[in-house]
Formats: structure tokens, C-alpha cells, sequence
């Protein structure tokens, strides 16, 4: 639909665009359209004490430092003579939008509920332990006390952006006052000429997949990530609510296998196997053990051990997370060409990895798109980004309707199978040509293997021989048992996510969307360019073409950690967005004002290394340049071992092209 006007008891108001900044109250106004702003309201606890003998002298608002306490989940902020104690500790209250009454009916504010003191009295305890001086001194007074309504989201990211539901309605809601004026500029950037300065995704409305939207989930995320607000988060920490929500066909295999599942677009995906456990004792040391609590939290060696077996023999993977979406029609080519950086006018059975540029030539994302037909497009990317990539491609639909998009991920299940014996294991289930002549890289073609038709594409995100094969998702078990079957001659293992996602990768220098690849950094700097560009059209070409023309200004870069010891002697491994410094501790900015940080880190256990991507100003970006990674307050030297996107690992690619 389209959003065409709003009507109000004084009269309806003709409006091409209608923004939704109405707090806790958005997901009623956009429930009346037929959209969804996925939020809920949530109590948020807070106290005005004083007069405070302390701070008599006070005279402006903040004379002193706002105290934000971790341990306890608290804050105390002097506010005139006044201090303002707030509490993210005490138990969730959620409201559901309805609850909240109307400004005319409510007695207080209407974002105002009556105190309960009882969610409150640890809370006391705590903050006069803390300033027993000045909490503590007889003549404060409470002042006041609310059960003030916020809104929370299930991922706790605001929701900005147009509605995938409705064109021309937008919402800006779950902000904070502290990022309003931020957030008012960025979305009006966004509305008017495009795109934001800053990049927005993770604040996208369009990121939420359908079971995301649902009561339920809102209600269980925000209740579990209320205590979050303030706490302290692990970087992989997963959510224990609304779980096995997606699951694939493998799934029971898969737990029987001691799979560890870590969630992304509601799906449960294994992280790592217990099954392989025994692989720890063939490799030793070269699982780059750790012995930090933090850092083997959400971790185990048994990903550099599947790693390494990978490498040695093959793995089956569950790639059942990726967004699939099929565009079809007389003018398929043309919405897929106006997307793609890269040349989509290719024979049917090619596959092409190409970045999707937003219109100041950063990213949109990065996908593969096989062309199947000639009118037939098939788009593969990662699940957490999926929604917003098909909203992207849905926006540049022809309005004649010549193109159509529709979306396949509930309907397909794909699975990897990499390694030097992949083809081997394959080539046993299936009488078709797989040779390296026969089906060559960046292809893909059906495929009989058994009773079962699989379409399979001859690419590789962990830099490995093999192929992703994609199948109807209620033949999926068939296929996987099939493969695993053919595995056992071969040593096959069943390989996580940790090595698809982070060790695999990251040997390759295979960039990620989210981390790496973002609207604020474009296709040079990341080191992705191609040495011919294609005549036709796409989204951000102009841009693209002044950024080839220009020396970059930063340029993505990998390095190793030279030595792991902290003060203590404990081995540390940084987990990402470390801050990455000079080596007298300096920051490094580029000249767009970027700081150079960790966008993705993790073991590299072929090459026995930790390896961390960053990006750094191009003068700076030479190979066995030495720096500092900051990480957890203590400095460690690094070495740049990559610049650009050349790989650690095979850097000639002669395992996935063999
Ligand atoms: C106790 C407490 C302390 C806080 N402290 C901080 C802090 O220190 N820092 C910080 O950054 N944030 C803080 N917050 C959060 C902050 O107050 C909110 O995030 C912020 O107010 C949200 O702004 P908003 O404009 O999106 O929504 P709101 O402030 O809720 O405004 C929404 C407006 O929409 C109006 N409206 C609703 N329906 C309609 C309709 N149909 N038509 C027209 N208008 C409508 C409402 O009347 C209201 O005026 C605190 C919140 C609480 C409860």
C-alpha cells in the first residue's frame, strides 16, 4: 500500500510521506495502516531526591559527573540541587501499547504509572552504598518517584525508516532523547536525498523478519533485554527467549551431533559441534586455546578444530539462515542490473558476488545472485540482513509490474560441502559432472543426486572446493542424509558457523556486511573493486566512479596479533571493535574523521594466528606496518599481514578454483 493522507478530528490532511515519532503510541498509529513498528512500552524506574545539602551550591543543571554504575545497573545524576537515581536493575514491566491511556483521559503523564516502591528497595540499598554522603544525609527527602514508560525493541536498536508495508510511511521510534537531534537529522537525510550520513542499518525498520513482528517476540526479547540495557554484554552473547522459533531440516540430526546453536533471523544454526571434541586431541595447540573466561565464553577450540579437519578432508554445513528471493519478469535484468555493481547480463548458470551500493557508493550489502533463466534471477543473502535487502530490491520494481520478487527462504534449505574431498563426496551421490572443467567456479546448474534434483553453485565463503546446494526445504533431510553417508569414506565432518562465519573467512579476507562492509565505507576503500566496470546504470555508479578516480582515503587491511600477553601472562583474543592505535597509543582518524577499530576478529588457526580486519588510512596501510590493538585496557602489538583483499590463506585460491 501507500500511505495517502492522515485523518484527524479536525479533518484529513493530504500527505505523500507521514512519519511516525509518536513513542510508545507508534505501533497503534502503525497498526492503522496495516504496518508495524515492533515495540513495546517498558517501565523504567527513577527517583528525584533533595534538596541534597551537597550540592547547595549547585546552581546549573549538571555541575557534576553522571555516575553510571554497572555493577548494579544504576545511575546517579545531579540534576540542579537535586539527584536523579535510575534504575535498569528492578524487574521488567512491560505495558502493551494499549495500555497506555490517551492524554485526555490520563491522570498523570500519560507515559506515567504509580510507583512500586518494592521494585525499588534493593535499588535504594544500593545507591546509599554507594553515596552514603549524599544519599545518606538526614535532611534529603524524596521528591519524587514515577514508573516512567519507555519503549524497548527486541534487539534494543530504534526503528527508523520507511515501512516495508506501507510506502511513504516512515517511522522514528524507541529513541532516546539523547540521540533525538542525531536521529532527526539522519532520518531526514534519509528522506530526502536517500541515504543518511551515518550508516543506519542496524536501526532499519525493514531489518525484522515476519515472526519478529509478532507480539510474542516483542514481549519476550524486551523482557529478557531490559536488565541489558545497562549490563554488560558479551559481543556473542545469545538470547535465551523466544527460541527454536526456525528450524531447519537437519535440526534433529544436528542436536544429535551435539550441535551448540547460536540464533540469527530466528533460526537455530550450530555454532560448533560436540561430536567433534575428539578432533581436539589430533590438532593440540593449534586450536589456539584460550584461557580467559571472557574470551572462551561463547567460544570453544572445537571451531579451529573443525577448521582444521575442513581443511584437511571436507564439512557439511547448515546454511539454512540465507535469504533467498527469486525476481522474475520481462524486466528482471533490468532491477538486477540497476542494483549490482557488478555485470548481470551473464549466460544463464553464472553466479555473481556483487556489492550493492546505496547512492553515495558505500554499501548497501554484498550477495551472490545466480542467474537461472533468462528472465530469472535467483538472490542469495545473509539472513540477518535479508529483509532489508529484499525491501531494496522490492523499492526498484518497475511500476508497469514487468518484474516480480518473491521470497524462497521459507521454501528452500541450503546446504555447504567444502574441503579437498568435496568433490569426491559428491561426485559418489551424483552422476553429474562435477569436474573441475565440468563445473566450474562461480556456476551453478541442477544436479541429480539420488531421487533428489539440487541446484548447485559452484562458490565458497570459507575458501575451500565444494558448493552450496539448494533444495526444496522438505527434501533437505534427504539430502543431508544422502551427503553424510557419501562423507564417512571421506572423514566429512559437520562443520559451525564459527568456521563459515568468522576462522574461514577471515583467512580468506572475505569481507562481512555489518562489519566490514557499511554505507560509510565504499568499494575501493574495501578493496573490492574490479578492473573494468560495466557501461549500464546502477545505484551509486557516480559516486563509484569518482571514488576509483581517487586515491582512498582508508583501505580495509587484516592483521596479526604479534603477542597475546597481558600484564597478568594470561593469553588475551580480542573479539572486535577494539580501537587500533599508533604505536606510541594515539588514535588513527582518516581524514573523513573515521577511527580505525576492529571490524571483525578471530583465529586463524591454519596460519596459527589471531587476525583482525580494520580499516587504516591508506598511507598507512603497507604491509608489516606495526601497531597497537587496545583491548580491555591494555595495548598489544599488531602487524599488518593483508592490505586489501588479498587472502592469508591460499593467497592464489588454488584450493576453491581446483
Ligand atoms: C524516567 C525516564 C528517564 C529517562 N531518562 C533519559 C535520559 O536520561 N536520556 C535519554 O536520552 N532518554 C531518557 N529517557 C527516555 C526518553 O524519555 C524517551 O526515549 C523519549 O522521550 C522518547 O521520545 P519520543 O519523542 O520518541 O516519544 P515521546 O516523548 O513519548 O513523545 C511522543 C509524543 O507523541 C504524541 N502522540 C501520541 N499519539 C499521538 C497521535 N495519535 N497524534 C499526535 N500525537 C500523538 C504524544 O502525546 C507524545 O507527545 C527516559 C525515560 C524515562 C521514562
Amino acid at each position: 500500500g501507500r500511505i495517502k493522507r492522515v485523518r484527524t478530528d479536525q479533518g484529513d490532511i493530504e500527505a505523500e510521506y507521514v512519519v511516525i515519532a509518536t513513542g510508545c503510541w507508534s505501533p497503534r498509529l502503525a497498526a492503522m495502516a496495516g504496518a508495524f513498528i515492533p515495540l513495546t512500552p517498558a517501565v523504567h524506574q527513577m527517583k528525584d531526591i533533595g534538596p541534597v545539602p551537597f550540592f547547595a551550591d549547585s546552581k546549573g543543571d549538571i555541575e557534576w559527573p553522571i555516575i553510571r554504575d554497572m555493577d548494579t545497573n544504576m545511575y546517579e545524576r545531579q540534576h540542579g540541587t537535586g539527584l536523579e537515581v535510575g534504575s535498569y536493575a528492578h524487574r521488567p514491566i512491560l505495558y502493551t501499547p494499549e495500555d497506555i491511556p490517551s492524554n485526555a483521559v490520563a491522570a498523570l503523564s500519560p507515559t506515567e504509572f504509580p510507583f512500586t516502591q518494592v521494585d525499588f528497595d534493593l535499588q535504594d540499598e544500593h545507591s546509599l552504598e554507594l553515596m552514603p554522603s549524599i544519599i545518606g544525609d538526614e535532611n534529603v527527602r524524596e521528591k519524587y518517584a514515577i514508573n516512567g514508560i519507555l519503549s524497548l525493541t527486541p534487539d534494543g536498536m530504534p526503528i527508523l525508516g520507511e515501512t516495508p508495508e506501507v510506502k511513504g510511511l516512515w517511522s522514528v521510534a524507541a529513541v532516546w532523547v539523547k540521540e533525538g537531534p542525531g536521529t532527526g537529522k539522519s532520518v531526514a537525510e534519509w528522506m530526502v536525498l536517500g541515504e543518511s550520513e551515518i550508516d543506519l542499518h542496524s536501526s532499519d525498520i525493514a531489518r525484522f523478519h515476519e515472526h519478529q513482528k509478532s507480539t510474542f517476540h516483542v514481549k519476550a526479547r524486551t523482557h529478557e533485554g531490559f536488565n541489558k540495557t545497562y549490563g554488560i554484554v558479551h559481543p556473542n552473547e545469545q538470547w535465551s527467549s523466544n527460541r527454536n522459533v526456525r528450524l531447519s531440516p537437519f535440526y534433529d540430526r544436528e542436536k544429535a551431533l551435539g550441535a551448540q546453536f547460536y540464533e540469527t533471523a530466528g533460526w537455530e544454526r550450530p555454532f560448533w559441534y560436540s561430536c567433534n571434541e575428539h578432533l581436539l586431541a589430533k590438532f593440540g595447540e593449534k586450536v589456539m586455546p584460550r584461557t580467559s573466561e571472557w574470551e572462551a565464553r561463547w567460544w570453544s577450540p572445537i571451531i579451529n578444530a573443525e577448521h582444521l579437519q575442513m581443511r584437511e578432508s571436507a564439512g557439511i554445513v547448515d546454511l539454512s539462515a540465507f535469504a533467498i528471493f527469486d525476481v522474475t519478469g520481462p524486466s528482471a535484468l533490468a532491477v538486477v542490473q540497476k542494483l549490482a555493481v557488478r555485470q548481470m547480463d551473464v549466460a544463464v548458470g553464472r553466479v555473481v558476488y556483487t556489492p550493492i551500493l546505496g547512492i553515495n557508493g558505500g554499501f548497501k550489502s554484498d550477495l551472490t545472485i545466480m542467474r537461472l533463466a533468462q528472465n530469472h534471477f535467483r538472490v542469495v543473502t545473509g539472513g540477518a540482513h535479508g529483509m532489508a535487502d529484499k525491501k531494496w530490491f522490492s523499492d526498484q520494481l518497475p511500476a508497469d509490474g514487468s518484474a516480480h520478487i518473491v521470497d524462497l527462504t521459507s521454501a528452500y534449505t541450503t546446504i555447504g560441502v567444502w574441503g579437498p574431498r568435496a568433490r569426491d563426496i559428491l561426485a559418489s551421490i551424483t552422476k553429474d559432472d562435477l569436474s573441475a572443467e565440468g563445473f566450474t567456479f562461480s556456476t551453478c546448474k541442477m544436479i541429480e543426486c539420488g531421487p533428489l534434483r539440487v541446484l548447485a553453485s559452484r562458490i565458497s565463503y570459507v575458501g575451500e572446493l565444494g558448493c552450496e546446494l539448494y533444495i526444496p526445504i522438505e527434501q533437505g533431510a534427504k539430502l543431508w542424509d544422502l551427503i553424510w553417508e557419501a562423507g564417512k569414506k571421506h572423514e566429512m565432518i559437520p562443520v559451525g558457523i564459527g568456521v563459515y562465519g568468522t576462522t574461514g573467512r577471515l583467512e580468506k579476507s572475505y569481507r562481512a556486511y555489518g562489519n566490514e562492509l557499511e554505507t560509510e565505507y565504499n568499494v575501493v576503500e574495501a578493496g573490492m573493486q574490479t578492473a573494468k566496470i560495466k557501461d549500464q546504470e546502477f545505484i551509486g555508479k557516480e559516486a563509484h566512479l569518482r571514488h576509483r578516480a581517487e586515491k582512498p582515503v582508508t583501505t580495509l587491511c587484516s592483521l596479526t596479533v604479534d603477542d597475546h600477553t597481558s600484564s597478568t601472562g594470561e593469553k588475551r583474543y580480542m573479539l572486535g571493535k577494539e580501537p587500533i592505535l599508533t604505536l606510541d597509543g594515539g588514535p588513527i582518524v582518516d581524514s573523513h574523521g573515521r577511527r580505525s577499530y576492529v571490524t571483525s576478529a578471530g583465529s586463524a588457526p591454519s596460519l596459527g594466528k589471531h587476525v583482525l580486519m580494520t580499516y587504516l588510512p591508506t598511507d598507512l596501510a603497507v604491509m608489516g606496518a606495526k601497531f597497537l590493538v587496545e583491548y580491555l585496557g591494555e595495548k598489544y602489538p599488531v602487524t599488518v599481514a593483508g592490505v586489501g583483499s588479498a587472502p592469508l590463506f591460499d593467497p592464489t585460491n588454488e584450493r576453491i578454483l581446483s
